[in-house]
């Protein structure tokens, strides 16, 4: 069995993205004998922690208060605390924040240690029926500047491109794609590993039309097939 937390290590912890039963043996080690829990939502943390009985002090860290929050973090971790960063859901750095403590932590010798677990996009990969040898992962497109352009780039990919978007995006999204791309097929992947976890494959044109019929709710990623010349 592992030892407990390491003082002074930053702990990189991949949590559930949905399902609490999906996080690791480590994982649950980790969050139980770190000092302190950072989390960009310390609400959906706890239950969480709640769910396994494990009680521990938290901060926030999320977006918003990254820059002012890390130098904190840092002295703490430099005084000899040990942090498990965890974000929202899945795995930290992946489309939420990470980036700015690691990349302090490193300039400051803090050693950082991942425990992997689930992310959304891998799962939505993987069971897309699309090639898996090569992928990009782009997260979420450009809301205004820069997504034409991004889009027309994407346009001659020859990898499976995963991308993340929200419910109120995902018809407006889909129809660009289609305008730009042409009738892709496409993968649909909605609230992976909950209770209304539901995947479509088709052709956008074909796919536009199902999820129009309907109100679009909760979290989505699309997966996109490359581009193949004709
Ligand atoms: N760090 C997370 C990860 O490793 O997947 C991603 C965080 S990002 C802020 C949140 C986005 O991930 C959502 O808007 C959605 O596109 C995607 N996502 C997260 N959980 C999901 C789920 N259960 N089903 C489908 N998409 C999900």
């Amino acid at each position: 069995m592992e030892p407990a937390a390491t003082p002074g290590t930053l702990y990189l912890v991949a949590t559930p993205i949905g399902n609490l039963g999906d996080i690791t043996y480590r994982a649950i080690k980790v969050l139980s004998s770190v000092d302190l829990v950072a989390a960009e939502d310390t609400r959906k943390t706890k239950i969480l922690l709640d769910h396994y009985a494990i009680s521990k002090p938290m901060v926030s860290y999320f977006n918003y208060n990254e820059r002012r929050r890390t130098p904190q973090l840092i002295e703490k971790l430099l005084q000899g605390q040990s942090i498990a960063l965890v974000s929202d859901a899945g795995t930290p750095g992946i489309s939420d924040p990470a980036y700015h403590i690691v990349h302090s932590a490193l300039a400051s010798s803090i050693p950082i240690i991942p425990i992997p677990g689930p992310s959304a996009f891998i799962s939505a990969l993987i069971v897309s029926g699309l090639p898996t040898d090569r992928f990009v992962f782009e997260g979420f497109l450009p809301v205004k500047k820069g997504r034409k352009t991004k889009l027309g780039i994407l346009s001659t990919e020859p990898r499976t491109i995963i991308l993340y978007e929200s419910p109120h995006r995902i018809l407006k999204t889909l129809g660009e794609i289609q305008s730009v791309f042409g009738d892709r097929n496409v993968v649909v992947a909605r609230e992976l590993t909950k209770k209304f976890e539901e995947i479509v494959r088709g052709p956008i044109s074909t796919i536009l039309p199902q999820l129009t019929a309907k109100p679009t709710r909760g979290e989505y990623v699309l997966v996109v097939e490359g581009y193949i010349p004709s």
